[in-house]
């Protein structure tokens, strides 16, 4: 896949050295990869018996490339380049092509002046999956887990740990609760993350999130010195009344502003949700008017990471 210029906040680029994967656990329900490149664009077959199909070799080139301009883009953004791999796979899956892995370790080992953002939900994998070499690679590798709801965290983060408890751990240990599908109590982990990335679910079939679920993280994250990154509501929202934007006749929602004849076509959805009690009600409003303000703020925070 060509990602030069990735749309997810979190990244600056995205690589996918094989496209396909499986379902197995609740964030995937809705899973948007399976959406695009199964269902729409017929490319792969998901699932268990769906044949992993590695990427072209010109969309291998484009780290080393990237690697190449590593200190222009050093120069111009004052940090490294973040590389999120996979957005269309699980790089611990195993049922990865052959060899395909190995020469993703490889490829990360020739491209060290990037950040490695690897997302899996598969951590009971990676102690075997893991290169002779790792200690070489690990300080460009940014290891995140899924962490969709509480038995999420505490299954996924007591993998991480158990792999690295004799191991150097990599540069970044992040969580992504995306879409966060409960609360979560993140001194139950058995991990200290150095970054939580948190926001609800897009998509026709979306599942709502509530705002005190967010809420609650973001206050932990702050409590435990923790970056916190808050990426977007998704297809449901908190009620715009509950949020006034200052203007008169006007109502702030999320990133966007409504006038009275938009909060009529908001009115128009027919479904909300009460998640728990009036504080928490949400309602289906779309994805880009939904945005990412949360409480009247933007959180964009990001871990230090490799210098
Ligand atoms: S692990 Fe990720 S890519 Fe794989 S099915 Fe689940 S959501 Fe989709």
């Amino acid at each position: 896949m060509m990602a030069e210029v990735s749309a997810i906040e979190w990244c600056d680029s995205t690589f996918n050295p094989w496209i396909g994967c499986t379902k197995i656990s609740s964030a995937c329900d809705n899973c948007y990869a399976e959406t695009l490149m199964d269902k729409r664009y017929g490319r792969v077959e998901w699932g268990p018996h769906g044949a992993r199909i590695r990427t072209s070799p010109a969309n291998w080139a484009l780290p080393r490339r990237w690697q190449r301009q590593a200190d222009a883009f050093q120069k111009e953004h004052g940090r490294r380049q973040r590389v999120f791999c996979a957005s269309l796979a699980d790089v611990f899956d195993n049922q990865a092509p052959e060899g395909a892995r190995e020469d993703l370790w490889a490829l990360i080992r020739e491209c060290p002046d990037l950040d490695w953002l690897l997302l899996t939900k598969r951590p009971q994998n990676i102690a075997k999956m893991l290169p002779a070499f790792w200690g070489d690679v690990r300080r460009s590798v940014w290891l995140g887990i899924s962490t969709e709801n509480q038995e999420e965290l505490e299954r996924r983060s007591r993998a991480v740990r158990d792999v690295f408890a004799e191991r150097f751990y990599p540069a970044v240990l992040f969580a992504s609760a995306e879409p966060l599908l409960s609360p979560l109590d993140l001194r139950k982990s058995a991990l200290t993350f150095d970054w939580i990335i948190a926001g609800g679910e897009s998509g026709s079939g979306a599942r709502p999130m509530s705002i005190q679920w967010v809420r609650e993280l973001r206050d932990q994250c702050a409590e435990a010195g923790v970056a916190f990154l808050f990426k977007q509501w998704g297809e449901w929202a908190p009620p715009a009344r509950f949020i006034p934007s200052g203007k008169p006749g006007r109502f702030a929602f999320g990133d966007y502003d409504f006038d009275r004849t938009t909060m009529h076509q908001v009115d128009a959805y027919p479904r909300q949700i009460d998640l728990f009690g009036a504080r928490s009600r949400m309602e289906r409003v779309g994805k880009k008017a939904a945005g990412r303000n949360l409480d009247g703020q933007t959180h964009d925070g990001f871990p230090t990471g490799a210098a």
